[in-house]
């Protein structure tokens, strides 16, 4: 075959002329005979089934019935007349049913003679009717050469209104594997092929798109998506030898006399076996000759913080300045604090740079941070500042890595003349397969313990008709010397009445919880940051008792006196959020509660998200819920969705396949790093292909 065969341009396709190719391109982003070639159906029609009917379920699956027709009748109905026909089997009896066509059905159908039917089947009342159905005499269906498996392809509106139906795509994909005489270059090694069973290419896409039986319909499926997850992995895992071997990092050698001192003198407990692990894991990255880039996963409250602190004490015992950076200022400042005090009695420089930094006080941090006096750097994206120049900074950490961008960790890099070592923070754990395909060329740690003695929190959900059991609850926490938080929803789209909605929330609670017995705070985005730090002040110092606010406090803060959540609407926050929200309490030695209050309606996937969060409160299970209800693209943001442009392979579905991806592709790159030994040529080929075509992402460097 023409190695360009595939690159050719979709209209040169017998039956495809310049209008169909438009609306080809402008519907599925077809352009090419590969792109065509890629199109692969939905899901099948199984002609390979048959059903009796007293098997038949109303599910409105398509099913396939043999049997005979035995009544034939016409039924007056206000619209029109209808046809209908009884279809019986030895196990039962159902209707066919026809409203258009009578004329012709009636001439042709035979009475007593077996049919095969095949369509949708839907109960009515307690009969089983088929509307429209395929027919065929059981005669002529015997002698038929038939494709058992009837492809069904993605389609559109517009499609179908252009005419291109399911049957011209089908006669289109014919065509081309006319042309092609159904060869197609093999793109996996023999050994591969070999190892894992895996039928060639050219039979795959086949059968992908004309399928012989469930069999080789199933081994068309596990080949391509193997294939397909196969070279994410190895897009993946050679860009990280590529950072390994191209980017020296700067080895942190000593374990020097400031973690040593932290570690013996002035710890407040004793790390759990978790962090302890993770801190060597970084220990070891950072000793080593190549620039790290991990990610540390850790559920809320478990104790990330101490981590990060370990090892930019490492970072200063050799030599170097260290940053820490927090989406928000509140949780800056508050990292800010809480370092502060660690490090009270160490001699260890360490400031704070957010948007409300003062203009004389920044240019006194600029000056100590570029003649190396500032140890550590606590801050918000004012750190990124081109103008925030540090005179070697040797570790950067990000925390809460869900709110930064990836152009924002990508300027990290440029802080230094050597890249510094990068670690980043995250509360929202990442579903492990989606960690492997999106953050595969990153070192992940997680932290999988929290700290002993902590309390479970109680999660309960409650309708807004319940509120005045709520309020009595809150009224009890709060006698007994606990502090409230009451969260609003706040969304870009409709943040006006959002903000409706937290101010009558605020009302109505000023009026149950009168002063002076009661103080309240509130926080949300529309005060001036001055304003915000001082409420926030109030409810940390304990001054008041509820802290009204928007989502603004879900990261990071840190109140351990405070011990009910209440979330409003919780039907539309996701399930990342809700968690995220629900570990701002539990922090104290008390028990903790989360309410999740909703109206009565309520969508399945509400339904869902309530019912996990109130069933467990592991991050990882809710993280692989969330993950199977909102799809990767979602939940990573567009931004990363774009990575994961698979065609065949679901990541959550085809974890085990992707799983075997990856170790092949780890044990491929181990033995033949340049792809050079002669039966890899294959895969050479085709990975190289792949890469001319595609920019390669570039979110970290
Ligand atoms: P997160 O991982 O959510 O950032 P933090 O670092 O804020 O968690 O830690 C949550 C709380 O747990 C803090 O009050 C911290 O002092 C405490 N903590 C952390 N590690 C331990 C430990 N090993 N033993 C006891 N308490 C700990
Ligand atoms: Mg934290």
């Amino acid at each position: 075959m023409n190695p360009n065969f595939l690159q050719t341009p979709i209209p040169y396709l017998k039956g495809v002329g310049p209008n169909r190719a438009d609306t080809l391109k402008a519907e599925l982003g077809i352009e090419t005979y590969r792109d065509l070639l890629h199109l692969f159906p939905n899901r099948y029609l199984d002609r390979t089934q048959y059903y009796k009917i007293a098997q038949l379920q109303p599910s409105g699956a398509d099913v396939q019935i043999v049997g005979k027709i035995i009544h034939l009748k016409t039924v007056e109905q206000k619209r029109g007349k209808r046809l209908v026909a009884t279809f019986v089997d030895e196990t039962g009896q159902m209707e066919l049913v026809w409203f258009r066509g009578h004329k012709w059905i009636r001439e042709n159908l035979k009475i007593n003679e077996p049919y095969v039917v095949f369509g949708k089947v839907s109960r009515y009342g307690s009969a089983f009717s088929m509307p429209h159905p395929d027919m065929e005499l059981l005669s002529e269906h015997q002698q038929g050469v038939k494709i058992a498996m009837q492809p069904i392809y993605p389609s559109t509106e517009k499609l179908v209104a252009k005419g291109i139906t399911n049957r011209v795509i089908g006669k289109m994909m014919q065509q081309l594997f006319l042309e092609s005489k159904g060869q197609f270059p093999e793109s996996l090694s023999n050994t591969i092929r070999e190892e894992l069973q895996l039928i060639s290419k050219s039979e795959a896409l086949f059968n992908i798109h004309f399928p012989k039986n469930q069999n080789l319909l199933a081994r068309a499926q596990f080949r391509l998506k193997f294939e397909e997850l196969f070279f994410v992995q190895m897009q993946l895992i050679s860009k990280k030898m590529l950072r390994k071997q191209k980017i020296k990092g700067m080895p942190f050698e000593a374990v020097g006399e400031k973690f040593t001192e932290f570690f013996e003198n002035h710890l407040p407990f004793d790390l759990t076996e978790a962090q302890k692990r993770v801190i060597k894991e970084i220990r070891n990255d950072l000793g080593s000759n190549a620039q790290m880039n991990r990610l540390l996963q850790g559920d809320v409250g478990s104790g990330k913080t101490i981590v990060a602190l370990m090892c930019m004490l490492l970072a200063i015992d050799n030599g170097f300045q260290t940053c820490l950076m927090a989406p928000t200022e509140i949780l800056a400042t508050q990292h800010y604090n809480g370092l502060k005090e660690l490090l009270q009695n160490m001699d260890v420089k360490i400031a704070l740079l957010t948007g409300s930094t003062k203009k004389s006080e920044r240019t006194l941090l600029h000056n100590q941070l570029e003649n190396g006096n500032l140890n550590i750097l606590v801050g918000t994206h004012a750190v990124l500042e081109d103008k925030v120049q540090f005179k070697n900074l040797g570790l950067a950490i990000v925390d809460e890595q869900h709110r930064f961008g990836v152009a924002q960790r990508s300027k990290l890099w440029h802080k230094n003349q050597t890249p510094p070592h990068i670690l980043v923070m995250t509360a929202t754990p990442i579903p492990r397969t989606l960690a492997m395909s999106l953050y595969g060329d990153l070192d992940v740690s997680v932290i999988d313990e929290l700290p002993p003695g902590r309390k479970p929190i109680k999660t309960v959900h409650r309708f807004d008709s319940n509120r005045l059991k709520v309020f009595r609850f809150i009224k009890d926490e709060i006698k007994k010397g606990r502090q409230i938080y009451v969260v609003y929803p706040l969304i870009q789209e409709s943040e006006a009445l959002d903000y409706k909605d937290l101010m009558d929330g605020y009302e109505s609670i000023v009026r149950d919880f009168p002063q002076p017995e009661y103080q309240i705070s509130i926080v949300h985005g529309k005060m001036k940051p001055a304003d915000k730090d001082y409420e926030m002040e109030r409810f940390v110092k304990g001054e008041t008792q509820i802290m009204v606010a928007t989502t603004v406090i879900e990261v990071g803060v840190n109140v351990p006196n405070a011990s009910v959540m209440i979330i409003e609407s919780a039907e539309r926050f996701g399930l990342s959020q809700l968690h995220q929200l629900r570990g701002r309490v539990g922090r104290g030695a008390e028990q903790s509660f989360c309410i999740l209050m909703t109206g009565h309606k309520l969508s399945e996937d509400s339904k869902t998200r309530l019912q996990t969060m109130v069933r467990t409160n592991d991050g990882f299970e809710i993280a692989e819920v969330d993950l199977k209800l909102r799809g990767p693209g979602d939940l990573m943001g567009t931004q990363q969705s774009g990575m994961l442009n698979l065609k065949i392979a679901d990541i959550v579905k085809d974890n085990q396949i992707l799983k075997t991806a990856r170790y092949h592709a780890v044990q491929l790159l181990k033995e033949d790093p340049r792809l050079e030994k002669e039966e890899n040529k294959p895969i050479l080929i085709a990975y190289s292909k792949m890469m001319q075509n595609k920019t390669i992402w570039n979110y970290i460097s």
